[in-house]
């Protein structure tokens, strides 16, 4: 039996899910009979300390970055050479899961133990690490720890506040950081050789396919936007529905109109209307104006400029025949981030190794991993996530999916020479 075969054979499934279940309550939660765990709360600095008391057994040297990042560091056969980043982030949404997130850094703690238990040190470092603003649940701007550890500007934050009050700035000194010293949480690109997180899918894709995992090959760009319909406000018993120019019924029709154009492009991407408002909102008016936000996504890039161009037309021909003006307001674009081909086709190969199903998704949420795309070669491993339930307390995940994204990944560490530039040497017992 060589010394992968050993490698997958113990526990680190189980003990990744228990160590995610231990973090859902007090006092890793800043509520009670639910999980909340927001950036730099109480909650998160006790599952900070938690978890470096993990890295550390699993044979980490362990920092924390000045993002509030920890950070896990197991050498490679040379000290200081290139590492591998495994990670996710430890914060959640109001009355989250215990998985999301959680679940991918607690599976980097188990795939370092593996190697280092066994004293296989690879030709690379291996790197955990745990974000801890990925959810935007405290403050509004999500992904700090990834966008700092990437270099991505994050603009003059320090002022911004929590619904408490409290300015990024007091957050951070009250966890011993400091907002100013934030960009040096920027790494240098020639010591990063890739990022790899595991995450749950969030959606139900997988289990209907009845498949455990998935690679995956993009995370889904972003175009929002606001519609705003200009129509003429009257009194709803004199004003003739000849002679109307209503607002909302023509921003209802500009809805259907919307979900019917993305059911017609349902390979190339999805749409959504989250959000309608009417005014002045009264039972006996006309509405006189409206606004709905709409959002598409696709992991292709011209798709996405395209739909946005689709929906523009559908909106000018309805408000054209409904008499009614329109604009265009608070227009975001967020660019699809494909992973690494090599990295991708890496994970379907482990995938395969497994005796699974192998498939590939695009991710339609946004993770850490976008962040990353652009800057290092990237890679995303999806598990089920049954009854495609997250940001829930029903969230879950089956134990046995959780041992095989370990294998999985245990494959992929033991293989990255094979894909990337590395010099292809034996991990060697020390
Ligand atoms: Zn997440």
């Amino acid at each position: 039996m060589n010394k992968l075969e050993r490698i997958v054979e113990h526990d680190a499934g189980a003990r990744a899910v228990r160590r995610c279940e231990e973090l859902g309550c007090e006092p890793y939660s800043d509520m009670r009979g639910g999980l909340f765990r927001p950036y730099l709360g109480a909650a998160h600095k006790a599952a900070m300390a938690t978890l470096r008391g993990w890295m550390h057994d699993a044979g980490m040297s362990v920092r924390t970055d000045p993002a509030g990042t920890v950070i896990g560091r197991y050498e490679g056969a040379e000290a200081n050479a290139p590492a591998l980043l495994i990670g996710s982030h430890i914060d959640s949404v109001w009355n989250g899961g215990f998985y999301d997130g959680a679940l991918g850094v607690m599976l980097g703690v188990e795939c370092v133990a593996a190697f280092a238990s066994r004293g296989i040190r690879l030709p690379f470092a291996l790197e955990v690490v745990a974000f801890g603003d990925e959810e935007g649940s405290r403050f509004p701007l999500s992904m700090l720890g990834s966008r700092a550890m990437a270099g991505k500007a994050v603009g003059d934050v320090s002022q911004m506040r929590d619904r408490t009050g409290a300015t990024l700035h007091e957050a951070m000194r009250g966890a011993g950081l400091d907002v100013g010293r934030m960009g040096e949480a920027r790494r240098n690109r020639q010591d990063i050789l890739a990022y790899l997180e595991a995450h749950i899918e969030q959606g139900p894709v997988l289990e209907h396919a009845d498949a455990p995992l998935a690679a995956v090959s993009a995370i889904a760009g972003i175009q929002r936007f606001y519609v705003r319909v200009q129509g003429q406000a009257g009194h709803a018993g004199t004003v003739p529905l000849s002679m109307r120019r209503d607002a909302l019924a023509a921003a209802c029709e500009m809805v259907l109109g919307i979900e019917a154009l993305a059911r017609a492009h349902v390979d190339d991407f999805v749409a959504t209307v989250g959000k309608i408002e009417a005014h002045p909102g009264a039972v006996n008016v006309i509405p006189g104006s409206a606004s709905l936000s709409v959002e598409i996504r696709s992991a292709d890039a011209q798709c996405l400029e395209r739909a946005f161009l689709q929906v523009k037309e559908l909106v000018g021909s309805i408000a054209g025949r409904r008499h009614v003006g329109w604009e265009v307001q608070d227009h975001q674009t967020f660019a699809p981030a494909p992973c690494d081909g090599r990295l991708v086709d890496l994970l379907r190969s482990g995938i395969r190794a497994e005796g699974m199903p192998e498939h590939v998704l695009v991710s339609g949420a946004g993770h850490d991993a976008m962040m990353m795309t652009d800057w290092v070669p990237t890679a995303m491993l999806f598990l089920r996530s049954p009854g495609g339930i997250s940001h829930h307390p029903d969230e879950s995940v089956i134990v046995a999916d959780v041992q095989a994204a370990f294998a999985v990944m245990v494959n992929f560490i033991t293989r990255l020479p094979e894909v990337l530039d590395i010099s292809a040497r034996q991990g060697t017992v020390v």
